[in-house]
C-alpha cells in the first residue's frame, strides 16, 4: 500500500492544492490521502471525483498528523527540497516498498522538524522549491518505476475515451 499524508493544510487558501495533492495521489497509484486539520472541502471534492471515476481509493482526515508519520507500520518519505535526490534514493525505496507499506508524506507551510527526523527518508525532487503536487507526482512514478499509468479502476461510472482530439467521455458500462 502507499499513503499520501498532506500536512499543514489551511481552511480556504489551501484547499485548491490539497486537493491537487489528492487527485494526484489517487491518479498516479497511491491507495489512500490523509489529510490534516480542517481539510473537509478538498475530501468531499476528491472523493466525488473517486465516486465518479473509480477507484479504489480512500480519503480520511487526521487531527494528529505528528503521530501518523511516528507509528507508521513501513516506510516514511517525506517530500522536501532539502532531502537527498530522489535518483539516489529510489532504487532503496522501491526495495522496502517490496515488503511493507509505504506513507509519503508533504507539506504546505513550514514542515516542523520533527517531521524531518521521524522520517526514513527526507527526499529532494532536486534542491529547488517547488510544489507538493510536482514533487508528489514526480515520486510516485519514480516509486511505481511508471506501471501506474496503465491502472485500471474499479466502480466508475464513467471514463474517458483517449483521442487525439476532442473529448469523449462514456458511461463504464459502454462497449467502446
Ligand atoms: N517552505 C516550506 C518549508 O521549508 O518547509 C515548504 C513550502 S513548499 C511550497 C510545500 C511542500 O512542497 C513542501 O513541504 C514539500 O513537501 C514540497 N516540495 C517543494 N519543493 C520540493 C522539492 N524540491 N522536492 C520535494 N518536495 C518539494
Amino acid at each position: 500500500e502507499v499513503w499520501v499524508l498532506r500536512l499543514g493544510h489551511r481552511p480556504g487558501r489551501d484547499n485548491r492544492m490539497t486537493t491537487h495533492v489528492g487527485l494526484t495521489a489517487r491518479a498516479l497509484g497511491a491507495d489512500r490521502v490523509l489529510l490534516a486539520g480542517d481539510a473537509t472541502k478538498s475530501r468531499d471534492t476528491i472523493e466525488d471525483i473517486t465516486d465518479r471515476f473509480g477507484g479504489p481509493f480512500t480519503v480520511e482526515q487526521t487531527d494528529e498528523p505528528n503521530r501518523v508519520v511516528r507509528e507508521f507500520p513501513g516506510t516514511v518519505v517525506h517530500l522536501t527540497m532539502y532531502g537527498l535526490p530522489v535518483q539516489d534514493v529510489e532504487a532503496e525505496i522501491r526495495e522496502a516498498h517490496a515488503d511493507e507499506a509505504v506513507l509519503v508524506v508533504v507539506g504546505a507551510e513550514k514542515v516542523t522538524f520533527d517531521v524531518y527526523e521521524a522520517a526514513d527518508y527526507n527526499v529532494g525532487v532536486t534542491n529547488q522549491p517547488h510544489s507538493e503536487v510536482a514533487g508528489l507526482a514526480v515520486f510516485l512514478d519514480r516509486l511505481f518505476d511508471g506501471r501506474e499509468l496503465d491502472r485500471e479502476w474499479t466502480d466508475a461510472d464513467r471514463r474517458v475515451v483517449p483521442m487525439a482530439t476532442g473529448k469523449k467521455v462514456v458511461p463504464t458500462d459502454s462497449e467502446e
